[in-house]
């Protein structure tokens, strides 16, 4: 089997840019020499998630994860080292000659993630050569969408047809049952078929822009459902996507306003009318854990749903999980029987931002459609409104609900003020505990010897020349000590982000993350790790001294002379190699 030869690792290691890659997920933002943002491995309101573009790597400060871009790319997207390496390369258009193809050693969520992929280029194409009188042509045409549009969002096309997509897998040898486990199959009583048929395809990506799943629309009034969602697999979670939001990634950091829409039409429609930061839901209710995704690359959220029954279900449902993950959150009020979609068509662009700007408080949604009629109705809606602003963390956005909240329901003043005092009003942050307690002297020692060793070669080597990895005594500090010195001797650059690729534990690289991101740099370095090289020699010398005397003592009691002067020189002997060092120590 063959593997990605070190240095083209390296190579692509060393052209990607870790803030770039970082930033399809988090928003970062400038803050010294570093960048920081909303930690994507936790649930955090206040950004604790730093990336050091000078080392490459990123740290976490809540929960302790860190890593190189490569990790990075593991634990967020869930892929193998290869897979990451290999997204980069992509990235950057670095070919990795096919002789390096790990076929056999892929995991499932890597077949699966080729299949979708295969899939979703079969369906565009599909798409892309159906002739102007087609049936789903005609669908496009009538709804509007562009060929731009078309492009962009990787739309298909599903013949008429029960093996069109089998086939075509069949023939590039790609087996069913993987088509049946990404949701693109199904298996009867008698034959595997395809899942979707006459139907434009909507594939669902990640952030990252890798197809995930797909939607399907029927093309004919007759058929259905209107709406078929590919069925969930290892790589396609529904509650962690949202329709459309790798699109709108850029208009999103640019304007930090996110519109919220129900359905992938409503988007395509919003898209089409040059209106770019939108996303929807497919299908599903909005999660907390969408609701967080949003919040890493926006401020403001608008929910934007149909008027019916269902529109103001959804919305009052979505409302929490966008308010508690921070996100400033507004309604707008469509009129009555259009869906985002028409509006936008019969009245612009322009006239739909109008529509955005005027939306509605939370107070004002919940007083429009709530009935107030009986009490107990009343005491529902001002418990939620309550609760929901209990729940911001935010205190501007806080008082700012409060206000309104007292304003649209005037019985409310009062009661939320001594409300909001009482215990508890305030969630703050859980920050995870630090990896490690407080280290005493000699850890801190030790610490600080390896910072510098993984600040540059020069000092690894200083280290490597006077100690080994066992005068270390704390086992994370040793095993980082071990793998610096594996890497000055082996083909691969020093560099802290290439260390992180040979580790196994993970522990490791959080610490190493954390002791460069907590590194003062600073000046002397290169005196600062002698000076700690030598109180570790010295403590390791005074270690054994005692050592020694112990059994000296119990020597003398036996009265075992020969033993007792070998002990006795070997004392004396590193009695006079402390003294060196000491003299060394003092530049003597
Ligand atoms: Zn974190």
């Amino acid at each position: 089997m063959a593997r990605i030869p070190e240095e083209l690792i390296d190579s692509i290691r060393s052209q990607a840019d870790i803030v770039d890659v970082v930033s399809d997920y988090v928003t970062l933002r400038k803050a010294g020499k570093n960048y920081k943002g909303l930690c994507p491995f936790h649930d955090e309101k206040t950004p604790s998630f730093s990336v050091n573009p000078e080392r490459q790597i990123y740290h976490c400060f809540g929960c302790g994860k860190g890593g190189n871009v490569f990790s990075f790319l593991m634990e967020h997207e869930n892929v193998t080292f290869v897979e990451a390496v290999r997204h980069i390369a992509r990235r950057l258009n670095i070919t990795i000659p096919d002789t390096y193809r790990q076929r056999e050693a892929g995991s499932e969520a890597e077949s699966l993630a080729q299949v979708t992929r295969f899939a979703a280029r079969f369906f565009h194409e599909r798409l892309l050569n159906a002739g102007r009188d087609s049936i789903v042509r005609r669908y496009t045409e009538r709804r509007g969408l562009s060929e731009e549009t078309v492009k962009s969002f990787g739309l298909g096309y599903a013949p008429d047809s029960w093996n069109d997509l089998l086939n075509a897998a069949r023939n590039q040898g790609i087996d069913a049952a993987l088509l049946v486990k990404a949701g693109l199959a199904k298996t009867g009583e008698q034959r595997t078929y395809d899942a979707f048929r006459k139907r434009l395809i909507f594939p669902i990506q990640a952030p990252s822009g890798r197809v995930v799943g797909f939607g399907g629309r029927a093309l004919s009034d007759e058929d259905q459902p209107k709406y078929l969602n590919s069925s969930e697999s290892p790589i396609y979670r529904k509650s962690q996507v949202l329709y459309g939001l790798y699109q709108a990634r850029d208009a999103l950091r640019q304007r930090g306003r996110v519109l919220v829409v129900e359905g992938y039409m409503d988007l395509l429609g919003l898209y089409e009318q040059g209106i770019h930061g939108a996303v929807a839901l497919c299908g599903t209710a909005l999660t907390r854990e969408q609701a967080r995704l949003l919040a890493r690359y926006g401020q403001q959220a608008f929910l934007v749903y149909d008027s019916d029954q269902a529109g103001v279900r959804a919305t009052w449902r979505a409302i929490e999980p966008l308010v508690e993950s921070g996100l400033w959150t507004r309604i707008v009020r469509l009129p009555e029987d259009y869906d985002p979609d028409s509006y936008v068509r019969e009245h612009g662009p322009d006239g739909f931002m109008k529509l955005v700007d005027s939306a509605d408080s939370i107070a004002d949604f919940m007083g429009h459609h709530a009935n107030l009629q009986g009490s107990g109705d009343r005491e529902e809606v001002f418990r939620t409104l309550t609760e929901l602003i209990r729940k911001t963390t935010n205190l501007v956005h806080r008082e700012t609900y409060r206000e309104e909240a007292e304003r649209r329901f005037p019985a409310l003043q009062g009661l939320l003020a001594s409300e909001l005092r009482s215990p508890g009003a305030v969630q703050r942050d859980r920050r995870a505990p630090r990896a490690e307690g407080a280290p005493d002297g000699d850890a801190m020692v030790e610490r600080d010897l390896v910072q510098l060793m993984l600040d540059g070669r020069a000092i690894a080597e200083l280290v490597e020349n006077q100690l080994e990895p066992r005068d270390f005594k704390h086992p994370l500090y040793r095993r980082i000590v071990e793998l610096c010195f594996a890497r000055l001797g082996g083909e691969g650059t020093y560099d802290l982000s290439g260390l992180i690729d040979t580790i196994g534990d993970d522990e490791a690289a959080r610490m190493m993350t954390e002791l460069i991101n907590a590194s003062d740099s600073g000046v002397n370095l290169e005196q600062r790790a002698r000076d700690h090289i030598i109180r570790i020699k010295q403590k390791r010398l005074k270690e054994s001294m005692a050592r020694l005397m112990e059994q000296i003592k119990q020597m003398e009691k036996g009265g075992r002379s020969d033993e007792l002067n070998d002990a006795m020189a070997t004392y004396m002997e590193l009695k006079q190699q402390e003294k060196v060092l000491l003299q060394s120590a003092r530049g003597d």
